[in-house]
């Protein structure tokens, strides 16, 4: 079969590779259907060494199931499926906890990381722990709302996670810093909860166009001390209450104790590219500012965000800007890291 394999920066390939097959009896064989390029893909693809030991690539997919272990009972032959970005068994005391991204078991964890001979990204993928990873979808696999659907795997469910971490409600005035797919399905996932303000920081029309289609109140192009500057006055002077930081750099994190309110929260989904950053009196002590978020457990949103889906509520397959096969995999990786792209979609 084909699959997606990561070299190092900027040198992605289609190879073939050996047929995934079932290794456990808690696994499932899955087709894919539907996959996609993320945000996060890119700092490998900005960053990684060259290596003769490829990363498979790819961590979203729909698809439909060819075939479970012995042990699986909520999916079966011919089902189709969506699976959040890490596998879990969903029984564990963290799964119960809504944690499925800890989750305690042995062979939990991360696509690509903990599943390494695996990846979305491909034309099949065997999937551990199917009854706690994946998730039956209600919907044909060429339903049009196959890429809204899609979102549950990560970007959406990232997103909102952003939102519940930073404790945003009705009487939540929020800025989302980033303008990426996360970025802009937090804005959704803010909206969803009510927030009576929501301000989104980007520098791209197209995207910060589709925030204000998502529920964004305001939009501030600039960064640094002009855009705190700006959305201290769009707050008379306080800030938000909530900052959903959806990058992951230090400018970021910066940008974001920079406009957060006392006693307020910054909520982290953007994967941190730094260990060490400022949490002391001239940051976050000061007004009792607290840190939130990390690798959103998506598993425990799928079932609470998709009615709203299936209803047309919402439409956040709106981040997929344009559709490849998985030849156009490697084009479409440049593509997301020159902006050129929000999101690519892939029908294997
Ligand atoms: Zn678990």
């Amino acid at each position: 079969m084909r699959a997606t394999l990561m070299y190092g920066a900027g040198d992605v390939r289609i190879e073939n590779v050996p047929d995934s097959v079932i290794k456990h009896p808690t696994d499932a064989l899955v087709r894919v259907t539907a996959s996609c390029i993320c945000g996060s893909d890119l700092w490998p693809y900005a960053s990684m060494s060259p290596t003769s030991a490829p990363a498979r690539m790819g961590h979203e997919f729909i698809g439909v199931v060819e075939d479970t272990g012995p042990e699986v009972s909520t999916v079966k032959r011919g089902d189709l499926v969506v699976t959040p970005f890490a596998t879990s068994d969903g029984t564990c005391e963290f799964c119960r906890d809504g944690q499925h991204t800890s989750c305690a078991h042995a062979q939990a964890g991360f696509w690509g990381h903990d599943v390494p001979d695996e990846g979305g990204q491909a034309e099949a993928v065997r999937v551990p722990l199917a009854d706690g990873t994946l998730v039956k979808l209600p919907v044909a696999a060429d339903s049009a709302l196959i890429p809204s659907l899609l979102t549950l795997s990560d970007v959406f469910g990232t997103g909102y996670h952003a939102a519940v971490a930073g404790g945003v409600n009705e009487r939540t005035r929020v800025t989302v810093v980033g303008d990426g797919a996360v970025g802009l399905l937090a804005v959704l996932s803010a909206k969803r909860l009510g927030a009576e303000q929501i301000i989104l920081m980007g520098r791209h029309k197209t995207r910060t166009d589709l925030g204000r289609e998502f529920g964004a109140t305001d939009v501030v192009s600039t960064r640094g001390d002009e855009g705190i500057t700006q959305i201290r006055e769009l707050t008379g002077g306080h800030g938000t209450h909530v900052v959903l930081e959806c990058v992951g750099t230090m400018p970021a994190y910066v940008q974001a104790f920079g406009v957060v309110r006392p006693g307020g929260i910054i909520s982290r989904v953007g994967v941190p590219q730094y260990e060490q950053a400022p949490i002391g009196f001239g940051s976050l002590f000061r007004h009792n500012i607290r840190l939130a978020g990390g690798p959103a457990p998506v598993r425990a949103y799928i079932e609470e965000l998709m009615p709203d889906i299936l209803d047309g509520t919402i439409d956040p397959g709106k981040v997929f800007d344009t559709t490849t096969d998985l030849s156009g995999i490697p084009a479409g990786y440049q593509h997301m890291a020159d902006r050129t792209n929000l999101k690519v979609l892939i029908r294997p």
